[in-house]
C-alpha cells in the first residue's frame, strides 16, 4: 500500500504489484484516482445536503458507503465533514485496508467497517444516505438501496455501453428499457437510470427529486432526495415516459406516461419514429442545489475544485427540457460549417426560443425549438 491525499484525507491505498495489469480493477482492493472529482462532489454535495436538514441531538445521521474498496469515499465524508459512516465491502481485504485507514485518521468514533454482501447489510437496515458506487452497472443493488435509504440516494454507473444504447441488450436487460445510441445518448443513458430508480423507490412508496445528475467522462452519477409518499410516488411517475424521436428529420417528443399512445409516424415529416424509454423526462437538477454545491466547493480543499465547479455551472444553467440537440449534426445535415455554440445560443434567443448550453457536450444546446426553427436559425448565421 501507499498513502495518497484526497481532499483533507490521507488515506492508504493498494499498489498493484510490478508487471502486474494496472487497471486499478486489477488491484485487490480497487482505488481509482480518475474518479478524485466524483468524490470531490460527493463530499460537497453531502455536505450541502446535510446543512439542509433540522438538526435533531436525539438522531444520528447515518451514510453507507455500500461498496467501499479503500473505503476513500466514506473515510473522507467521516473525516471532511464528521458524518456517522458505514464503509461496507464483501472483500476482506478491501475491509481490512477499511480498518486500517480508520485506525490511521483516529475516526472509529464516527466510522465503521462492515463486511457484508451490500444488498444484504442494504435489507437490514435504514439509512439517510445511501451511497452506490460499483463496478459497471448499480443495477443489482438498486431494490436493496431504494428499500433502506431515508433522505438522499447517491448512485454511480460506469456502464454507459448498456446505459446509452451501444450494448443494446445489456441495457434491456438491466434497466428494463429501451435506449437511442444516437447524438444525445448521455443525456438518453442518465434519464434511462433515474427512470430505474423511480421506478424502484415507487414499490416502496418513495419519491425522489433530482438535486443534481451528471454523465461525466465514462460515468453517470446522480444525487437524490428522496421522501415518503404513495400520492408523492403517483405523481414523481407521471415523470416517467417515452421519447419518440424521427431518425430522418431529427424531430423529437417527450410523452410522459406509461400506457400512453404515441404516434407511429413523426409529426414533422411523416417518416417512422424510433421510441426510446420508459425513462425520465423529470428535471436532472435542482439550480439552488448546485449554487451550494458550487459555495462550498470554492472553500473546501480539493484537487479537482475547478473543473467539478465549471462542469456544476453547466448543470445549474442548463435549461431541463430533454433531449439536447448536437450543432455539428445539424450542420453536417445542412452543409454548413458550425458556428461558436454561444452564437447559435444567442440567435435562438433572440428569436424568441429557450436556449442553453449543457454540460453533456460543448457542441451541444439546448433549446425549447423545434427542428425546423433550429435549422432556420442555423442556416441565417453568416
Ligand atoms: N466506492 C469506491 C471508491 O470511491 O473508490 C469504489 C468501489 S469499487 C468500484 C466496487 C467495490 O464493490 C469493490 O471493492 C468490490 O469488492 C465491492 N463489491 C462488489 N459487489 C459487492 C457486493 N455484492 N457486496 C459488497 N461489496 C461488493
Amino acid at each position: 500500500v501507499r498513502t495518497i491525499k484526497e481532499g483533507d484525507t490521507e488515506v492508504l491505498v493498494p499498489v498493484p504489484e510490478e508487471g502486474a495489469n494496472f487497471a486499478p480493477s486489477a488491484a485487490p482492493v480497487f482505488y481509482n484516482p480518475a474518479m478524485e472529482m466524483n468524490r470531490d462532489i460527493s463530499i460537497a454535495a453531502t455536505s450541502v445536503f446535510l446543512k439542509g436538514i433540522e438538526p435533531d441531538p436525539e438522531k444520528v445521521i447515518t451514510y453507507v458507503d455500500a461498496l467501499s474498496a479503500s473505503g476513500i469515499r466514506g473515510l473522507r465524508l467521516a473525516n471532511e465533514i464528521g458524518v456517522h459512516t458505514t464503509l461496507n465491502d464483501w472483500s476482506e481485504d478491501a475491509c481490512e485496508l477499511i480498518q486500517q485507514n480508520i485506525d490511521r485518521l483516529d475516526i472509529g468514533d464516527k466510522a465503521v467497517a462492515s463486511h457484508k454482501n451490500a444488498n444484504v447489510l442494504l435489507h437490514e437496515k435504514h439509512f439517510n444516505i445511501v451511497d452506490l458506487d460499483p463496478f459497471g452497472t448499480p443495477a443489482p443493488f438498486l431494490a436493496a438501496a431504494a428499500r433502506s435509504v431515508v433522505n438522499l440516494l447517491a448512485v454511480t454507473a460506469t456502464d454507459t455501453a448498456p446505459l446509452c444504447g451501444a450494448h443494446l441488450n445489456s441495457g434491456i436487460r438491466k434497466y428494463a428499457a429501451i435506449p437511442f445510441n444516437n447524438e444525445y445518448h448521455s443525456e438518453m443513458g442518465v434519464r434511462i437510470l433515474l427512470g430505474k430508480i423511480a421506478r424502484e423507490l415507487s414499490l416502496h412508496d418513495k419519491t425522489m427529486r433530482p438535486l443534481l445528475s451528471h454523465a461525466t467522462r465514462h460515468y453517470v452519477r446522480t444525487y437524490l432526495e428522496i421522501k415518503k409518499g404513495a400520492k408523492r410516488a403517483d405523481q414523481m411517475l407521471n415523470d416517467i415516459g417515452f421519447i419518440a424521436h424521427c431518425p430522418s428529420c431529427g424531430h423529437r417528443e417527450a410523452i410522459n406516461g406509461l400506457a400512453v399512445p404515441i404516434e407511429k409516424n413523426c409529426s414533422n415529416c411523416s417518416e417512422e419514429n424510433m421510441i426510446a424509454g420508459p425513462l425520465w423526462l423529470g428535471k436532472l437538477h435542482d439550480p439552488e442545489f448546485c449554487s451550494d454545491i458550487i459555495a462550498d466547493l470554492e472553500e473546501r480543499n480539493c484537487g479537482t475544485g475547478q473543473k467539478a465547479i465549471k462542469m456544476l455551472e453547466f448543470c445549474r444553467d442548463e435549461l431541463d427540457i430533454p433531449m439536447f440537440y448536437d450543432q455539428h449534426l445539424i450542420c453536417k445535415k445542412l452543409g454548413l460549417s458550425a458556428s461558436e455554440i454561444d452564437r447559435v445560443i444567442q440567435e435562438l434567443r433572440d428569436n424568441g426560443f429557450l436556449a442553453s448550453r449543457t454540460h453533456f457536450s460543448g457542441t451541444s444546446f439546448k433549446t425549447d425549438a423545434k427542428i425546423t426553427d433550429i435549422e432556420k436559425i442555423i442556416s441565417n448565421i453568416r
